[in-house]
């Protein structure tokens, strides 16, 4: 069994089939999670005869770091080579707030929107706990070595988390544990691009992790045409789950929304966008689209602050994100599928 798969419930639960105590737990997630040490003889507190029950129930699997990309600006893209031969992708980013890690919760992804570079390669399987925990734990290990912590995680990398709902739980609780890595709830923020049953059950969830919402379109028209996602859930199914979610959780919600050149990003289209967060008390995260050699451009700089005006005139809290490793192919996605057409272009030569 990994180990790594396990909340501490989860965890307990397993140790008391193998008549241990409860509080072994504990000693576990400091060891592996505060403490990093990953190997049994080094765990001091626990005898030699406990340590041999343990070895031969848990392991403690790395993923390999196939890569590391550093942009000039020092975000750091982790290239993470999986035990099948797949591979994911994880982000390193500096903000004045501290060091966030994004993270993926899937092998390519199956929700199709157009302009996702993510979406090109169709879901081939769900991450694991541990291949979600591991990509957080080396990289916090990492800026330990540099005297720096990990204080935010966004799980927005490949991958659609709420298509892999019962992991991505077992994940945050695993990271925000405070025996553990103890990120702080209000430091984690998921983002869907709106599966609505999930959602609800998330509104369930007794920890005041931050959600996002991939909006992108204010209408149901242009939004079904470029998201398939929103053919099986409306806005109008949407738009009151997540005010029965605000009302349940008391939480803020976060909009996102990619400005793509002559696509959503009229002014027209930011009134609209003004009407349907009003509503919420909220943030809304203007993102400059990534270019990924697609059909779909940027939108020009007048263009995004005349959108951006729209809504702080009118009183929304509103960014228009920061721009991050550029150099370093940052759009979710693009590293992997370079990596897999050498894959492809090696196999074909072999051919
Ligand atoms: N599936 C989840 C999380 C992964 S996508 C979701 O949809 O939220 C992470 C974010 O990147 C989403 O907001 C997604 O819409 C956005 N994104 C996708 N393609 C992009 C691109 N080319 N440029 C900028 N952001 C993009």
């Amino acid at each position: 069994m990994i180990l790594t798969n396990l909340t501490r419930q989860k965890l307990i639960d397993d140790l008391l089939t193998l008549n241990e105590k409860a509080f072994r737990s504990t000693q576990l997630f400091e060891w592996v999670y505060k403490q990093q040490v990953f190997d049994w003889e080094k765990m001091t507190n626990i005898s030699k005869t406990t340590l041999e029950v343990l070895k031969n129930q848990y392991q403690l699997p790395h993923l390999k770091v196939e890569t590391i990309q550093q942009s000039s600006d020092g975000t750091k893209k982790y290239l993470f080579e999986l035990t099948d031969g797949n591979f994911i992708e994880a982000v390193l980013m500096h903000y004045n707030y501290g060091e966030s890690v994004c993270i993926s919760t899937q092998v390519g992804c199956n929700m199709g929107c157009a302009f996702c570079a993510s979406g090109l390669n169709k879901k081939k399987r769900n991450l694991e706990v541990w291949e979600m925990v591991m990509q957080v734990v080396q990289i916090d290990h990492a800026l330990k070595e540099e005297g720096k912590r990990l204080s935010h995680v966004v799980i927005m990398g490949i991958g659609e988390p709420f298509d892999n709902y019962d992991n991505v739980i077992d994940f945050i609780q695993i990271i925000n544990d405070g025996k553990g890595l103890g990120i702080g709830a209000r430091h984690i923020t998921v983002s869907t691009c709106g599966i609505v049953p999930k959602i609800k059950c998330f509104s369930d969830l007794p920890l005041q992790v931050n959600l996002a919402i991939s909006l992108h379109f204010a209408n149901d028209t242009l939004r079904s045409q470029y998201m398939p996602i929103n053919r099986s859930y409306p806005l109008s199914e949407l738009l009151p789950t997540l005010e029965q979610y605000y009302q349940k959780t008391n939480r803020r919600i976060t909009f996102e929304y990619i400005l793509i050149a002559d696509i959503n990003d009229s002014a027209s289209q930011a009134r609209d966008l003004l009407q349907l967060v009003k509503p919420f008390n909220s943030y809304v995260n203007l993102i400059p689209m990534n270019e990924t050699g697609g059909v779909f451009k940027r939108s020009s700089r007048e263009r995004m602050n005349h959108f951006f005006n729209v809504l702080a005139e009118n009183g929304i809290n509103v960014t228009l994100r920061r721009e991050q490793g550029h150099d370093i192919d940052a759009a979710c996605g693009q590293l992997r599928i370079k990596r897999e057409e050498k894959n492809d272009r090696n196999h074909h030569q072999s051919d």
